[in-house]
């Protein structure tokens, strides 16, 4: 920047003092309010995305278990079988499984024609009273 002579600066309303039209030093700020705004909103979309996987939903999980559950997704979609990540079969659907994502909870898997498909994420309550009403 150039060196002006102190005179010609003048005292804008919000008032700082500058050259020109406008107040710049605000002008900078708002401008940075704005790029804060639209990083804040880029960061929580990014956030809800981080509880996806491919479109399933994860975000029941804790933030451990969604790191774990997408490993998991990711081994399926790649074909490990789901018996190589603790994956049973049921008795009554032997195209549906379960797969423990830690201790709590569980990952009710479809198998497809062209792989395997999440369902379902439930906890291990849920999961137990479910196998229990079909169970006969
Ligand atoms: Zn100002």
């Amino acid at each position: 920047m150039p060196h002006r002579s102190r005179r010609w600066r003048k005292r804008f309303d919000c008032g700082h003092r500058g050259f020109g039209k406008y107040c710049h030093c605000c002008a900078v700020r708002e401008m940075r309010r704005q790029a804060k705004a639209v990083q804040r909103k880029a960061s929580r979309e990014e956030r809800s995305q981080q509880k996806r996987f491919n479109g399933f939903d994860l975000s029941m999980l804790p933030k451990a278990m969604i790191k774990k559950a997408k490993s998991i997704l990711g081994k399926l979609t790649q074909g490990v079988h789901p018996g190589a990540l603790g994956g049973k079969q049921f008795q009554f659907d032997r195209n549906l499984m379960r797969i423990p994502i830690g201790y709590r909870h569980r990952l009710l898997c479809r198998r497809k024609d062209d792989g395997i498909e999440p369902v379902e994420l439930m906890t291990h309550e849920d999961y137990n009273s479910i196998s229990h009403n079909t169970r006969r």
